[in-house]
């Protein structure tokens, strides 16, 4: 008898979201220089070992790290054990372009993108421009994908809005729309009580749809990470929390101690609630997301099944 070598890789994430088991995902960034791309492999490897249900490469808003995070993702699929999801964005993309590139994802072995719309180079707050032969909204981009071929799709879900929304019940119609083209699953933008996530899922399953919403979770380690966070989410970072962050003063460690602490009660919080998993932004180092995934997911192996069905 053949010996049994390790369980196939999932092809889909919905195989996963399907299965029911909470599943953890961690989510990186293209590498700008060759230090910042060894970094980037050493995390990669080491939430390897963990079996994390998928791991996803964000998408630049233009420029050289396009082709880094083609290249990065491509190389999980061939060179790691990884389940990769590649981030898509419309920015200054023609739809030919586009497919161009689901194509040479899909060559890859990459059949699970994640469908965003990006943001506008230089300011993200600018005036929304599309390209003249390109898409405006994430759910063009949503169909683009589904029509190209057998692609599991993800979206983007805002538990504040979106800062382009004008109010959070059309932000909501919007979110739908997206889900109703095809999507299989949305990520949550990060977000720091979880209040906020709660009250989108119930917004969401109010309008009668049901795509699994994974909450994003970004361990705030560093209290230059706050204004930063209210940068990338548009979202008032809450004060209380603020607060309790600045009473640490310049004790880094505590500061650090005190970041990891609250982001691992609010994983708990959320997979009690019946959140499908969590989706750690890892800043391209596993060590704080990897020591919350131990505790939260109960220090499962990889051979004990943590992440995948
Ligand atoms: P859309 O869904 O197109 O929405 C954009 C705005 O238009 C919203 O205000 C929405 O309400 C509105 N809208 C949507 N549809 C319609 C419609 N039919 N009519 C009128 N208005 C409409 N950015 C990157 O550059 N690279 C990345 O890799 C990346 N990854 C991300 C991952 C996650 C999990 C999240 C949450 C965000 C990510 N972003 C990324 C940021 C994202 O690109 C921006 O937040 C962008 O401004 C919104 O993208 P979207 O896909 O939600 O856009």
């Amino acid at each position: 008898m053949a010996p049994r070598g390790p369980a196939p890789r999932p092809r889909h994430i919905r195989e996963l979201l399907d299965a029911g088991e909470p599943m953890f995902s961690f989510e990186f960034f293209p590498p700008r220089t060759p230090q910042a791309q060894e970094r980037l492999w050493r995390a990669i490897r080491e939430i390897e070992a963990l079996g994390p249900a998928f791991v996803s490469v964000t998408y630049g808003a233009g420029g050289s790290t396009r082709g880094l995070t083609v290249e990065t993702t491509e190389r999980i699929a061939t060179d790691t054990t990884l389940l990769p999801v590649a981030h898509m964005t419309l920015v200054d993309h023609s739809v030919a372009e586009l497919r161009h590139l689901v194509g040479r994802l899909a060559d890859a072995g990459v059949s699970n993108m994640l469908a965003v719309r990006g943001d506008p180079p230089g300011d993200p707050d600018g005036e929304w421009i599309s390209h003249p032969q390109g898409l405006t909204y994430a759910e063009e981009l949503v169909r683009l994908i589904k029509d190209s071929g057998d692609f599991c799709v993800g979206v983007a879900a805002f538990p504040f809005k979106h800062p382009r929304s004008a109010d959070v019940e059309t932000d909501t119609d919007h979110f739908v729309r997206k889900c109703e083209a095809g999507a299989d699953y949305a990520i949550t933008q990060m977000f720091f009580d979880p209040e906020d996530y709660l009250r989108l899922r119930d917004r969401v399953a109010a309008r009668g749809c049901e795509v699994p919403i994974i909450p994003e979770v970004f361990p705030v380690v560093r209290t230059s990470f706050i204004p930063r966070s209210e940068q990338l989410s548009g979202a008032p970072f809450p004060a209380d929390l603020a607060e309790r962050f600045a009473s640490f003063g310049d004790d880094a460690e505590s500061v650090r101690a005190f970041g990891i602490e609250h982001a691992q009660r609010m994983c708990e919080r959320l997979l009690a609630e019946g959140a499908p998993g969590i989706h750690f932004i890892t800043s391209n180092r596993s060590t704080a997301t990897r020591q919350i995934y131990r505790e939260v997911s109960g220090h499962r192996s990889p051979s004990e099944g943590a992440g995948r069905p």
